[in-house]
């Protein structure tokens, strides 16, 4: 699907690779966070220290992995990445946890993900720099203490609501990363335009970002499709060029894409505006709860077409009309 906020291939992960901006400063939007960041990593120079720990939250495609790169390049200090999935046993932290070169930044993707054994560990390591490592097993087991070296974790989840709070309590600072305002998309547009070396018109841009979803990925992703839709039909990326090519990809004017639409037309249609809780919606869609919960919700929340109530997920008016529809005699909103 063009609009999942994740990348789709090789092709794709190197194309992202060589667009994220390398310092705080060339990264776009996300004033408050940059801000915030700014901040956290100066000080910790000023007294030669790991910055604190560094959660960031929101939905994906908005900059998580490029800010973790970005607090270990500031710092010039060495990154590791790794992520929750591939942490399925306190062992597999105590391995990267104890191979950690001192200041070294330790970016842990999807960290809500990780096992729970590995998440206590975890406590003691951002706390103290210490593991306690069992050995032997029943009456017999120690645990042999293992003095790590000082790094800086920094965790990127896309439900924060998910970690335990020990977890969540242990990161110095959270990030809580917005959804894009278009004119910041257009910005990370111009800038990709010109790395990839794309001769576009500004209104093409404004018609790209306006329908982005709010996130940076799919605005590089939109761009690259307008471009092969320019070269194909040898013409110029221009907002003809635009609109034919998101068609094309089923991405609407207000950067809703099929499940966006799936999900406002099961409210709408199936539960009648709702409430519907989320598990029901998710099977009515045929997809993950947590694909609705993480990727889905946020922007229709935030585009005002559905709100979430304690008794489920209501369509807003403007969903109706979004969907070319009356809206009921009292609507949700
Ligand atoms: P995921 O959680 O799915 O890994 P993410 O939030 O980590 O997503 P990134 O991989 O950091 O997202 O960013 C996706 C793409 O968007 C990258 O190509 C990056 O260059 C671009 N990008 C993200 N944020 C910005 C920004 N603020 N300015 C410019 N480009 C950005």
């Amino acid at each position: 699907d063009i609009l999942r906020a994740t990348p789709e291939s090789e092709s794709e992960l190197a194309f992202e690779g060589a667009l994220r901006p390398q310092s705080l400063d060339e990264f776009v939007g996300q004033q408050k966070v940059r801000r915030q960041l700014q901040l956290l990593l100066e000080a910790a120079t000023l007294q030669n220290r790991a910055p604190d720990h560094i959660l960031l939250a929101g939905p994906p495609g908005l900059g998580k992995t490029t800010l973790a790169m970005i607090v270990a390049h500031e710092g010039q200090r060495p990154l590791r990445m790794t992520s929750g999935p591939a942490i399925q046993h306190a062992g597999d932290l105590a391995a990267v946890l104890s191979s950690l070169v001192p200041g070294e930044v330790l970016f842990i993707d999807e960290i809500h993900r990780m096992a729970r054994s590995a998440e206590e560990m975890l406590y003691l390591a951002m706390e103290d720099y210490r593991v306690d490592i069992m050995v032997g097993k029943g009456a017999g087991a120690t645990s042999i203490p293992l003095e790590l070296a000082p790094f800086t974790l920094v965790g990127a989840t896309t439900r924060s609501g998910l970690l335990p709070n020990p977890l969540r309590d242990r990161f110095g600072f959270t990030a809580h990363l917005e959804f894009y305002e278009p004119a910041e998309l257009h910005l990370v547009l111009e800038r990709a335009a010109v790395l990839i070396r794309l001769d576009i018109d500004t209104d093409a841009l404004r018609e790209i970002s306006g329908r982005s979803r709010g996130t940076p990925r799919i605005a590089n992703r939109l761009l690259r499709r307008v471009r092969d839709f320019a070269l194909v039909h040898g013409g110029r990326a221009d907002t003809t060029a635009v609109r034919a090519a998101l068609d094309l990809y089923d991405v609407d004017e207000q950067g809703l894409d099929r499940l966006d639409r799936a999900v406002l037309q099961a409210i709408v249609e199936r539960f009648d505006g709702g409430p519907v809780g989320l598990s029901t919606l998710a099977v009515s869609v045929g997809e993950e709860a947590e694909t609705i919960e993480a990727v889905v919700e946020p922007f229709l929340v935030r585009t005002g077409l559905i709100a979430r109530t304690p008794r489920g997920r209501v369509a807003t008016a403007e969903a109706w009309r979004h969907l070319g529809r009356q809206p009921r005699s009292a609507p949700a909103d």
